[in-house]
């Protein structure tokens, strides 16, 4: 029955120039999940408004499926599109759609009109009334409310008459794009995909870093970290993957530091590292999956010490979250089940038996000193040899 759906999204912010970026980042983010969809689809704007068209046949739910990944829509309305629209011959395909979709049943409801093609015969308000009467004419269960209507029956004319009634909400939010770009660490595990869900949520377009360290964590592990951008791409749209082979560095931080201070002398040698290859692609930010007190390396000393080595900013949208809370996101955004399959990371291979819960910043540079001689060498060896993968 439909052929095309109207896209509607929160107009706060969004005037003047802004406008134009947010409905060109829409639209091209609306292309980006529809290529996955069967169908042959055109986005269009038009006048203020966005529109999806299918020429030809398309799978529905699927669309709708993929609209509802697009950050900055706030409802998606299934469109008829009547191309002979002589009042006589609306009317009847007006009544034919209200029939489709709520068959006969008693509700009470309201048309909506609009007449963008300023020719056609009838003004806005008398179509909403003649078109009301046809249809209390039709259906002997409706009743017309026009405060407060169980449905409303839009009917706009342009080019050919437009006619939806239904509202599926999207996911909210601001489409990709429009807020800059941050570079995601992202691990296999759960935390991280839903805080860069998050993060692109308002916006952002992502970057990643995985910091992998073979042979202690397998070719497995990293293909978990793929398939987990993979998915945060669903919504994100393409994420450039950074590989960095981080088996030196740890190695030497295990040789020359005390073991309890292990965990987090690598957490903070990670971000310096993400920081970097962050600073090399643009990036205004780091995103990381942390939540306090979740583990020794998320106490509220753990996070200053880890934050010290940086300076951007580090955005930790998951910082108020119980585990339970980002577990319910994560099945949302369908992350979980890849989550949680038990490939090792490089976090849990090195990690002390007790480590450190309220590292000392002192304490820690101090240790670090032992490593002088060769960590910035490694570092380097590390970021000249990343490897970079595109995941869409
Ligand atoms: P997650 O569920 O995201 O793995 P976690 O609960 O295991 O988080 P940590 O291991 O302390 O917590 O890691 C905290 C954050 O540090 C992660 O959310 C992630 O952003 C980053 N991180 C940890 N390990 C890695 C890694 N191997 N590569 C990239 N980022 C990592
Ligand atoms: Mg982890």
């Amino acid at each position: 029955m439909f052929q095309a759906f109207l896209i509607k999204y929160a107009e706060i912010g969004i005037k003047g120039k802004n406008r134009f970026i947010f409905e060109n980042a829409l639209r091209d983010q609306i292309s980006f999940v529809l290529n996955d969809v069967e169908g042959d689809f055109h986005v269009i704007k038009d006048q203020g408004r966005i529109y999806v068209e299918a020429a030809g046949s398309f799978d529905y739910e699927e669309t709708i499926e993929a609209l509802k990944r697009v950050f900055g829509i706030s409802s998606i309305c299934p469109v008829v599109l009547v191309e002979e629209y002589q009042w006589e011959d609306l009317t009847k395909a007006t009544g034919d759609y209200v029939e489709q979709l709520y068959g006969n049943k008693p509700m009470t409801f309201k048309v909506e009109a609009k007449r963008a093609d300023k020719n056609y015969p009838l003004k806005s308000p008398e179509i909403c009334s003649e078109m009301g009467s046809y249809l209390l004419s039709r259906f002997e269960n409706l009743t017309v409310d026009v405060h407060q209507p169980e449905v409303r029956i839009y009917v706009e004319i342009r080019n050919r008459a437009y006619l939806y009634s239904q509202n599926i909400p999207g996911p909210g939010g601001m489409p990709v794009g429009t807020n800059g770009k941050a570079m995601l660490l992202l691990s296999g595990g759960i935390d991280s995909p839903v805080a860069g869900y998050m993060i692109a949520k308002r916006g952002v377009k992502l970057a990643a870093t995985y910091f992998h360290a073979p042979p202690y964590t397998s070719e497995r592990a990293k293909q978990k970290v793929v398939d987990l951008a993979k998915l945060v791409a669903r919504y994100s749209g393409p994420i450039q993957l950074n590989v960095v082979n981080f088996t030196d560095i740890q190695l030497y931080i295990y040789e020359k530091c005390p073991h309890e201070e292990l965990t987090i002398i690598m957490r903070r040698y990670m971000m310096k590292i993400a920081e970097s290859l962050a600073l090399e692609s643009d990036c205004l930010g780091l995103i990381t999956g942390e939540s306090i007190g979740q583990v020794a390396s998320q106490t509220m000393q753990s996070l200053l010490a880890t934050n010290e080595v940086c300076t951007l900013p580090v955005y930790r949208p998951l910082i108020g979250f119980d585990k339970q809370e980002i577990v319910n996101v994560s099945e949302k955004i369908n992350t979980y089940e890849t989550s949680i399959l038990p490939y090792e990371d490089c976090c849990t291979i090195f990690v002390a038996k007790h480590p450190v819960t309220k590292p000392n910043l002192k304490v820690i540079k101090r240790s670090e000193r032992n490593l002088e001689e060769k960590i910035e060498e490694l570092i380097q060896v590390a970021m000249d040899s990343v490897e970079k993968i595109i995941v869409e």
